[in-house]
């Protein structure tokens, strides 16, 4: 599963975040077998639409699409000098999907912040600055083999090619996400080195209640990050509210002028980030949400659950969530024509609610 790995400067929130995302249990009652490592927190993906559906199926459960967050590690100031980032860091970076990178932005005089005061724009661009250096140094590394190996016909002119345009890139203080097509780096080629910058980025703000009530300064600091995602949220609050149950915590949400959980934000735009989205099935037994890439036909769409369905795909039964719920019922659905059949190369839809012809 594609994971999002959680970095950030000592002492801005990230042990307080992730552990609000672990002790997080409306997944494990829906996912009893699931093994869930120590470092990786789970969270559903909140999705209005299944409870909706189970409701019309009379299914005995639900079970929401889910994001995985990684606790990495701190970074700090010079961390890519000296020893490095250290090579646990490294392995764990290298196989998280996205960055998230969490950044103080609450006000506690009782919390010390390593830099001396809590500047939010500066955090941001000291770890970015680590993780350009880092990038730096490993095609530092690498630039001179790939020249070897092209003059040695074993690689590719292109990939040598495609890595000095990324040092040209990250020379100028960019990451490599962030470089436009001009800039001529295709990741695609560069992949073997484990680069850190070319992976997409989400910023959590961890604000205090005042922050939070205050739209013009979470304008501000969205800004900083433009045009990557920014979520706000108190981690403390977070943490509170995972050890209450619904209706408490809806209501400890509305006493500070919420309407959404923190972790529900970050878990859909950690999913949106991710290039991910949803298709629905339900039935008596159960509701879910099933995770696909955006783009994936209906093959693909069928091989996550089970690689069978997509072998012996033969078509799809869709309707969208909305007709459905609008007829009442799926035989009302299809009297209506708003089930369609579709073939291989059908593109799947967020909110499709779909049902499988296969062959075995
Ligand atoms: P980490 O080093 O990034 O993992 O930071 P921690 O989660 O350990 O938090 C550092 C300190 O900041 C702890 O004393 C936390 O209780 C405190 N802290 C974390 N989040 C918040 C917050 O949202 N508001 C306030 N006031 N304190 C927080």
């Amino acid at each position: 599963a594609l994971t999002i790995g959680i970095v950030g400067l000592p002492n801005v929130g990230k042990s307080t975040l992730f552990n609000a995302l672990t002790e997080n249990d409306a997944l494990a009652a829906n996912y009893p077998f699931a093994t869930i490592e120590p470092n990786v927190g789970v969270v559903p993906l909140p999705d209005p639409r299944l409870a909706v559906l189970a409701e019309l199926f009379g299914s005995e459960r639900i079970l929401p699409a889910t994001v995985s967050f990684v606790d990495i590690a701190g970074i700090v100031k010079g961390a890519s000098e000296g020893e490095g980032l250290g090579n646990k860091f490294l392995a764990n970076i290298r196989e998280a999907d996205a960055i998230c990178q969490v950044t103080r932005a609450f006000a506690d005089p009782d919390v010390v912040h390593v830099a001396g005061a809590v500047d939010p724009g500066d955090d941001i661009s000291t770890i970015h600055t680590e993780l350009v250096l880092a990038d730096m140094q490993t095609l530092e590394r690498a630039v001179p083999r790939l020249e070897k190996e092209v003059k040695g016909r074993k690689t590719d002119a292109a990939v040598l090619t495609a890595a000095k345009a990324a040092q040209a890139v990250l020379d100028s203080g960019r990451t490599l996400h962030s470089a436009t097509a001009a800039d001529g780096v295709e990741v695609e080629h560069l992949k073997e080195l484990g680069l850190l910058t070319t992976k997409p980025f989400i910023y959590v703000f961890n604000v205090d209640e005042a922050v939070l009530a205050d739209e013009a300064r979470r304008a501000e600091l969205a800004a900083i990050v433009a045009p990557a995602q920014a979520v706000f949220l108190d981690a403390k609050l977070e943490s509170e509210l995972v050890e209450l149950d619904a209706e408490e915590a809806a209501e400890l949400l509305a006493s500070v002028g919420q309407s959404e959980s923190g972790l529900d934000q970050l878990a859909r735009v950690g999913f949106d980030t991710l290039g991910l989205q949803t298709y629905l099935t339900a039935g008596p037994k159960e509701t879910r949400a099933w995770t696909i890439h955006r783009g994936w036909t209906a093959p693909q769409a069928a091989g996550v659950i089970h690689t069978d369905f997509q072998r012996g795909f033969i078509k799809a039964e869709v309707v969208s969530f909305d007709d459905l719920v609008e007829a009442g019922s799926m035989a009302e659905a299809k009297a209506r024509g708003k089930v369609r059949i579709e073939g291989k190369d059908y593109v799947m839809a967020d909110g499709d609610v779909v049902e499988f012809r296969f062959n075995v």
